[in-house]
This record gives structure tokens, C-alpha cells and sequence, in this order.
């Protein structure tokens, strides 16, 4: 599964569109998120059935941070008792999506369905941790159980028990025999608390005649389509359009920050061991490497900032 990067296809334009339904009881959302699995599959080298766990994950992770405000991220962590061994994704305000899962290699025989597995990769016994970044000095995680480990469902469950509120989560990834994606889409629908039932029945029996999403994704092609294929186009206000994709704001400077923080003795033994380092990030599979002469100069910095420290100690007025 060595794609050349000439595979992923490039197709510019929003692949999310949100709307309101019923004066503002309805918040709906749709995304078409091909491209940004392939760009998984080819940076992390994954089998399909943990192509499209994670697809699901970024997806969710999507539709957690639609809120989000300036440097705004949120990270979701499905840790199940499943072989996938765990999947972390995060979306930022940038509308920049990143994840991997514990083990890209795994190969899972299909359900009795003969769909891949997403659930049994996942395991439905374990937690869902999201947290919220906003800048400020405590992160906030909320954390539920995992309820099927097929993710659009745990995802359902965490809304409810957070926001109390009823959320429809449909995710769906579809992957060709090739070993590429043929369509990652979802969509959410999120009812404010308090909303009439029978108008929340009538819609549930709606989308359980909807083909899934995928099929509706392939039929429609682009996510505003979707979302008039959930609700009557005359009932939807505010509709707006926006692009996500993959993205990862790793950089050499910050893996620097991290050797150093190991301090100078485990530097020197990498030195003296391997004479160099190098280091992978887990979310873009990007590689840093360090020669010796960089790894001399972080242990050099390490001793200035000592130095520095210490100054600042003498200075200090005494108590
Ligand atoms: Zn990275």
C-alpha cells in the first residue's frame, strides 16, 4: 500500500455544510472527508479496517469542534479493549484535522455483515475522553463509555450524557479494494433539549429509510446535497459551507523543546549510543533527525537555560 502522493485527490471546495432546522431546535451538520482519510492511509500506511476506524474518529472529532474560537482545539481518545489499540484525533479552529490509532497494521476479518469491523477493532468495553483546549491553564475532558466501539453511536452517547440533549451520528468509510478510500462522509443532527418527541420520532423513522451515509455521500457528492437529503430545503436557515482537512502543526522546533526536556544525561547517552536521533511524529508520520552536532548544541542550551535560571534566583529580593 506505497501510494505515490500523485493518488490523493485534491478536490477543491467546502466538504462540510451545516444549517439550522425548526427554528434553531435542529442543528444539522454533513462532511465528505475522502481525501482526508487517504492522506491517512498513505502518511500512516493502514490496513482498511483501521483506515476506517480513524476516518470515523477525524470525522467525529469534526463535528466535536464545530464551535470552536481562535486557537481552539479538541482532541478525542477512544481507548477500547479492542486490537486497534487505541485512537486519538484532534480538530482545531483552523479547521485542521490530525489522528492515528495504536496499531495502523491491523488486519480483522469482516462482520457477518461483511462490513470491516470497525467495532470489533475498537472494542466496545473501555472509555471516550474529549477534551477541550481554549488556552487556558486546565484543559476540560469529559469522558463517557464506549457503548459499540463503532464510534458514530459512542460518539450519540457522549452528547447525551454531556449535553443532555438527542444527537443522530451517522459515519460511514468506505474502502476499495485497492486499499484507498471511496468515500468517508457522516452527518450530525443535534436537537436542542426539550424538543418535541413525535417530532423527533417522525425523524428517526425518516433516516432509517435513508440509505447509510456513505451511499448517500456517493449518490449526492458534496455535503450541502446531504444535508437537503435530511430535511426539507425550505426548512433549512443559516446554511454555510466550510473546508476542513488534514493537517499537523508539528515542527522541528517543538520536538526540539521535547529532547530537551529529557534533560542532559539522556541526551549525552543518546550521544555517546547512536551518535544521532531520530524522531516521528505520530499524528503525520513526519520524521526529525538530529546529528550529533544538533543533539550537542540542544545539551549546550540545556546548560545556558541552567545558568539562566540561577541568575534569575540570585536576583530574586530575598523574603
Ligand atoms: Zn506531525
Amino acid at each position: 500500500m506505497n501510494r505515490s502522493s500523485e493518488t490523493i485527490k485534491d478536490k477543491p471546495g467546502n466538504n462540510l455544510a451545516r444549517a439550522v432546522v425548526w427554528d434553531g431546535q435542529i442543528q444539522i451538520a454533513a462532511i465528505i472527508s475522502t481525501d482526508m482519510v487517504n492522506e491517512c492511509i498513505q502518511r500512516h500506511q493502514m490496513t482498511p479496517v483501521a483506515a476506517a476506524a480513524l476516518g470515523r474518529g477525524m470525522m467525529a472529532a469534526v463535528f466535536l469542534g464545530l464551535n470552536l474560537k481562535s486557537n481552539d482545539t479538541i482532541t478525542l481518545r477512544i481507548l477500547g479493549n479492542g486490537p486497534l489499540g487505541g485512537m486519538i484525533t484532534q480538530a482545531g479552529a483552523d479547521h485542521k484535522v490530525k489522528g492515528y490509532v495504536g496499531n495502523s497494521a491491523l488486519d480483522l476479518p469482516l462482520s457477518a455483515q461483511g462490513k470491516l469491523d470497525v467495532g470489533a477493532a475498537v472494542g466496545n468495553e473501555g472509555d471516550l475522553y474529549v477534551t477541550k483546549d481554549m488556552g487556558l491553564k486546565e484543559p476540560y475532558t469529559g469522558s463517557c463509555h464506549l457503548i459499540s466501539g463503532e464510534i458514530a453511536e459512542d460518539l450519540a452517547y457522549y452528547f447525551h450524557q454531556s449535553e443532555q440533549c438527542p444527537v443522530v451520528v451517522s459515519l460511514g468509510v468506505l474502502i476499495d479494494v485497492d486499499g484507498s478510500c471511496h468515500t468517508a462522509a457522516g452527518y450530525m443532527i443535534k436537537a436542542l433539549p426539550g424538543i418535541d418527541d413525535t417530532k423527533l420520532q417522525a425523524l428517526e423513522e425518516w433516516l432509517n429509510i435513508l440509505p447509510p451515509v456513505s451511499a448517500l455521500a456517493d449518490q449526492l457528492g458534496n455535503p450541502t446535497e446531504m444535508l437537503q437529503a435530511l430535511f426539507p430545503k425550505e426548512t433549512l436557515s443559516g446554511l454555510t459551507e466550510e473546508t476542513w482537512s488534514f493537517g499537523c502543526d508539528c515542527n522541528r522546533q517543538r520536538l526540539e523543546r521535547l529532547l530537551i526536556s529529557m534533560g542532559p544525561k539522556e541526551l549525552n547517552e543518546i550521544i555517546e549510543q547512536d551518535g544521532k536521533a531520530s524522531m516521528r511524529c505520530h499524528f503525520c508520520g513526519n520524521t526529525y533527525d538530529f546529528s550529533q552536532e544538533d543533539l550537542e548544541a540542544l545539551v549546550k542550551e540545556i546548560e545556558i537555560q541552567k545558568l539562566e535560571a540561577a541568575s534569575v534566583t540570585d536576583v530574586k529580593p530575598e523574603a
